[in-house]
């Protein structure tokens, strides 16, 4: 199985960039993953995983959550207001905060569970159209609104242009990050998380990497 192996890469960036690995989370995601392969990294002891939708996440995980303790699960994907409810229950972590109209839904939510997950502003860094996330001028007055409603904003997060250097993406995220007092920066995916580590990430979300490409889906 790759994961000993990625592991190995990580610590080897951390090392490299002068860095603790313990400054690194690495998020494995499962999504759209057979369970065989998901249960295999269960197995080898891994506890945090990262999935893309609400739905597919409260399918498969509650069952594997009561076998495995600790699990750690992560939201990568993009989160309709309607499912803020699902997803701060089943949620560790949401990383793709990324409109005034959810940070007042999950504002109004955590007053009501009583609890929020850590949260991610997801920053539309190379402000593609298709692409969710808060373009980079307006990231300054958002993170500042997202605060003021209490939230618990731990970082940024961002999904380099696949045509572009990524790297030129984790440093505009550093930087916003950095002016911003902000610690958490979720880049880095299968083919740059080691990049992404020597920009300061702290959180790489990883998946065919360590479970092998993606079964398409049949939706
Ligand atoms: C699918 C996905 C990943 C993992 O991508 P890999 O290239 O398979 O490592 C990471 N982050 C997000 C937001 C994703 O949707």
């Amino acid at each position: 199985m790759p994961l000993p192996d990625i592991q190995d890469r990580v610590a080897q960036a951390c090392a490299a960039a002068d860095r603790s690995p313990a400054e690194v989370t690495l998020i494995a995601v499962s999504k759209v993953q057979p369970p065989d392969r998901v249960e295999a990294v269960l197995k080898a002891g891994h506890r945090i995983f990262g999935e893309n939708r609400v739905q597919e996440a409260q399918g498969k995980w509650p069952a594997w959550m009561d076998i495995y303790q600790g699990v750690e699960l992560h939201l990568l994907g993009p989160l309709q207001s309607n499912k803020a409810r699902s997803a701060m229950e089943l949620f560790h972590a949401i990383h793709s905060l990324d409109r005034p109209k959810l940070a007042r839904r999950l504002a109004d939510m955590a007053q009501e569970i009583g609890r929020c997950p850590d949260l991610f502003i997801q920053i539309n860094t190379g402000e593609e159209d298709q692409k969710a996330g808060i373009p980079p001028s307006e990231a300054d007055t958002f993170i500042r609104e997202a605060r003021a409603m209490d939230l618990p904003i731990m970082g940024l997060m961002c999904i380099p242009p696949v045509e572009d250097t990524p790297s030129l993406h984790f440093a505009l995220l550093a930087k916003i990050a950095a002016r911003n007092g902000l610690t958490g920066l979720s880049m880095g995916m299968s083919a740059d998380f080691e990049e992404a580590i020597a920009f300061g990430a702290t959180h790489i979300r990883v998946g065919s990497a360590i479970f092998g490409e993606r079964v398409p889906q049949a939706t």
